[in-house]
């Protein structure tokens, strides 16, 4: 895409604004600057970071060949070429996201509804004994194509796929540590709607009563680890 000059300074000017500043002030002030960008700006820089080359992008443009199971306007189902088991798919929005929380919250409860329909089809379709849902975001979490995408896995006795973490022993004031760091981020779901960029689009006003927290306070357990 052909930007102006001044665009693409106005862009330069804006990094370095950017880099000069702590991540937390960048986390604040990032959308507010980035709200003065055009469309065709943000277009551009998202080429520029890799929307350009990115494989995921290829496949939903029909650009790289890919076996496809599912698409819609918004998404699209394929094979993927280093399966865990036969069956296999990546379940992807046609828009280059990098990972979930830049995902609309409209879009993720689509994916959502699609993804349990796939697992269903892979299930049925592979005669599976179960499948895994995983989704990576971040390259600490495994993920390597850095635009979105939901692992639908079958699985099977005695297969060789591996999904499994040593449980760490944490004090009581551990877990409420957690607990309390956790619940704060989480008090103004339903009140607040980002776009996908993370800018606050619509702030609702709160009529439903908070939900009281459940009494019992342990989980079920899951089984963490094959043996
Ligand atoms: P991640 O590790 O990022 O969660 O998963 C990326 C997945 O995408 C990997 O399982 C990898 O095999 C798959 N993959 C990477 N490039 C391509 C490609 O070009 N086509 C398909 N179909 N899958 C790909
Ligand atoms: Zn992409």
């Amino acid at each position: 895409m052909a930007l102006a000059e001044k665009d693409i300074k106005e862009i330069e000017e804006l990094f370095e604004k950017l880099g000069s500043m702590t991540l937390e002030e960048q986390r604040a002030k990032a959308p507010e600057m980035l709200k003065k960008l055009s469309p065709e700006q943000i277009e551009f820089i998202k080429q520029q970071q890799g929307g350009g080359q990115c494989p995921f992008c290829g496949i939903a443009k029909g650009e790289i060949p890919a076996k496809k199971v599912y698409e819609d306007s918004n998404f699209i189902a394929v094979l993927d070429i280093n399966p865990g088991n036969p069956g296999h798919v990546i379940f992807l929005p046609k828009e280059h996201i990098a990972v979930l929380p830049q995902l609309s919250d409209d879009l993720t409860a689509k994916a959502f509804v699609l993804v349990k329909k796939l697992s269903g089809a892979v299930f049925d379709a592979t005669n599976a004994q179960g499948v895994n849902i995983l989704q990576n975001n971040g390259a600490v979490a495994g993920q390597t194509v850095p635009h979105l995408h939901i692992h639908i896995i079958p699985r099977f006795d005695d297969d060789k796929v591996r999904i499994e973490w040593d449980p760490l022993k944490l004090t009581e004031e551990q877990f409420e540590e957690m607990q309390k760091r956790i619940s704060e981020k989480t008090k103004d779901f339903g009140k607040k709607v980002y776009d996908v960029s993370g800018n606050l689009v619509e702030e609702k006003e709160n009529k439903k009563e908070e939900k009281k927290p459940e009494k019992k306070e342990d989980a079920p357990r899951i089984r963490r680890r094959r043996a």
